[in-house]
């Protein structure tokens, strides 16, 4: 995302409060230990969690081999904790653009500590350039294992057949519409395409009779989501609705009080900038809340 990259336009942000202080709304912390406090609380009110260790594209094997500790960690904290909470991975972290090999090593060590604590592990979709190479590492590790899930973006023209391909290999899937800033090439440009889509995809899973996320604030896809669970009689344990720390928290309740699996996305991490850039990128009210208030800093 054009934001997420300019390294001057992060140094610009960062000396003012008040960009920090709206991060801290998306974002757990730094740390392991404020992470997992995040997660408790969530807890607390009946919602499950899913720990990211913010950071992406890894420069080094040193780099994602620290990125691949620090989540053999956070899997053995949340056993240690006895929280509700699975973890979310991003592939470029665990070195996907050094070395796609070096890649699912890393990755398998993870799943294999994940199912040994029985845990499970969600691999995030990044950018359309990483698209096949991550399908293709979650399909060839869920030859090995069922604790291993992948993501899917409404966004793509692809995803139809990618879910497809999923379903076949039984593969629990995250449906979203897609963060990342796509050519009109490989993605939808209409908000009201990808929500079609999305509406689309989502009847695939339901009527997978696997357990599937379906990750959107939207109360239209998620009006859509109950309704389309009613007509085939899928009862509520049958799916989770997923969101993003921060993001419509009072839905997130609401849900979870009316008796639906509620997870949220639980970011932490020193490296929290490009996140927090793709979700100021999606809702401008956040940015203008923030120009609003620069001057006052
Ligand atoms: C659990 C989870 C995991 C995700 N994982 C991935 C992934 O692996 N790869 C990927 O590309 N994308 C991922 N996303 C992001 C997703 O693709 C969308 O960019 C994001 O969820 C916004 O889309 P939406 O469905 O909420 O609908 P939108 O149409 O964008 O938003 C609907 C409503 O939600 C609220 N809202 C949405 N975003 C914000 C925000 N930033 N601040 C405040 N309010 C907001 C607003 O009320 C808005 O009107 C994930 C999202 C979730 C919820």
């Amino acid at each position: 995302m054009f934001l997420a990259n300019r390294e001057n336009f992060k140094s610009f942000i960062l000396r003012y409060k008040i960009f920090r202080d709206v991060a801290w709304r998306f974002v757990a912390g730094e740390t392991l230990e404020e992470a997992i406090r995040a997660v408790r609380e969530a807890n607390s009110h009946g919602l499950r969690g899913t720990l990211d260790l913010l950071g992406e594209n890894s420069g080094s094997r040193e780099d994602a081999r620290n990125a691949s500790r620090e989540v053999f960690q956070m899997l053995d904290t949340i056993r240690q904790d006895g929280v509700d909470c699975n973890v979310s991975v991003k592939l470029t972290q665990l070195g996907l653009d050094l070395d796609n090999e070096f890649c699912y090593q890393n990755l398998r060590e993870i799943v294999h500590h994940a199912r040994s604590l029985g845990n499970f592990i969600r691999v995030d979709m990044e950018g359309s350039a990483y698209t096949q190479r991550t399908l293709d590492i979650v399909l060839r590790l869920r030859g090995e294992f069922e604790n291993v899930g992948a993501v899917i973006q409404a966004y793509l023209y692809r995803s139809e057949k990618d879910l497809r391909d999923l379903l076949a290999a039984r593969v629990r899937i995250r449906l979203c519409k897609g963060a990342y800033l796509e050519p009109e090439s490989v993605a939808f440009k209409m908000k009201t395409d990808t929500d079609a889509n999305f509406v689309k995809l989502m009847k695939l899973l339901l009527d997978s009779g696997i357990y599937h996320g379906i990750g959107t604030h939207d109360p239209k896809m998620i009006a859509a989501t109950k309704r389309c669970a009613t007509e085939r009689s899928i009862p509520p344990s049958g799916f989770e609705f997923q969101m993003l720390y921060g993001v419509r928290r009072d839905l997130q309740i609401r849900l979870a009080r009316e008796g639906y699996n509620m997870r949220v996305y639980i970011p932490y991490g020193r490296a929290w900038f490009p996140y927090f850039m793709r979700r100021l990128a999606e809702r401008p009210a956040n940015l203008f809340f923030i120009l609003r208030n620069l001057f006052r800093d």
